[in-house]
């Protein structure tokens, strides 16, 4: 891993969940998430204190374990103050919710992986979107929910603003077709509101600095409404959420284990949700079962 310069005092680690990085006068930093695990925690921590600098504060953009994995590391070792919006904060200080909601109730210990449930820590400050200022520097908060029910992206005092998991790479998004989401239309959202984000630097957490923001935009865009489509059309014919999902696996070429069946099915019960509330889907429970119909336009 190694510490990279944005411009100004904002740096990254790229780490698979790139984590950023911002250095204030008396060497104190603000980190933008915390990575997955330990490890890449440990190994921030180093790369840190080698510069001869100290964590001062943590933002944690949402609570998937894979941005705030490291958390409880550097809480353990450091005076850091660490912010979440609360919604986000509750995830975080109870990271068994994140499986539980995928599961639907007390999961099994193969779905209590590192991937899905991060190890606990305390979140000190509650963020709200609009301006933040940690020792005299202001920072914008932008709410950006909609790939998790309360992300934001981070603005530093440099104009570098990183925008979390609002959008996904377009090599990944032409490989994989889509990427989690747990409210369509606030994901849509968030799209907008990047398009009036004025910024001297874009970075994903899943592919880093971006080149051209309205392109990689479009690609996210035009990906989930192809999604919906393809549900619309598969739902000529009602079926279960599990046929559904079979169509889908075959349909994306999608490779499946137990985490990430109950991730895409998460997924898929975001898109049905947006489809049932702007009225193309209806669903209904029949004999045991619920089938999810398009509504014939
Ligand atoms: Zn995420």
């Amino acid at each position: 891993m190694e510490l990279l310069k944005i411009r100004g005092n904002t740096y990254y680690f790229d780490n698979p969940t790139i984590v950023g990085l911002y250095h204030f006068e008396d060497d104190g930093v603000c980190l933008v998430d915390t990575g997955l695990d330990d490890d890449g925690a440990r190994k921030i921590l180093r790369l840190v204190r080698e510069e001869g600098w100290f964590i001062k504060a943590v933002i944690n953009t949402h609570s998937h374990a894979d941005h705030c994995g490291g958390n409880q590391f550097i809480q353990k070792r450091s005076q850091a103050v660490f912010y979440a919006t609360a919604v986000e904060k509750s995830y975080i200080e109870t990271p068994s919710t994140e499986p539980h909601y995928l599961f639907g109730a007390y999961p099994p210990k193969v779905l209590r992986n590192k991937f899905l449930q991060a190890r606990p820590s305390t979140i000190q400050e509650v963020l709200e979107p609009g301006p933040l200022t940690i020792q005299g520097e202001t920072f914008e908060i932008v709410d950006l929910k909609g790939h998790s029910p309360g992300m934001v992206g981070v603005k530093t005092p440099d104009g570098v603003f990183f925008l979390a998991d609002a959008l996904i790479d377009k090599a990944i998004t032409k490989k994989y077709g889509t990427l989690y989401h747990y409210h369509l239309k606030d994901l849509f959202r968030a799209f907008e509101t990047l398009r009036a984000v004025e910024a001297e630097a874009f970075v994903l957490s899943h592919g880093g600095l971006v080149e051209d923001l309205e392109a990689v935009i479009a690609a996210n865009d035009e990906a989930l409404r192809a999604f919906n489509q393809f549900l619309v059309a598969s739902l000529k014919v009602p079926k279960s959420k599990e046929a559904l999902h079979r169509e889908m696996v075959r349909a994306y070429h999608m490779k499946e284990a137990v985490s990430n069946y109950f991730l895409n099915d998460s997924l898929l019960a975001s898109h049905l949700s947006y489809l049932i509330e702007e009225g193309d889907v209806v669903f209904r429970v029949e004999e045991g079962g619920v089938l999810y119909e398009a509504v014939a336009q």
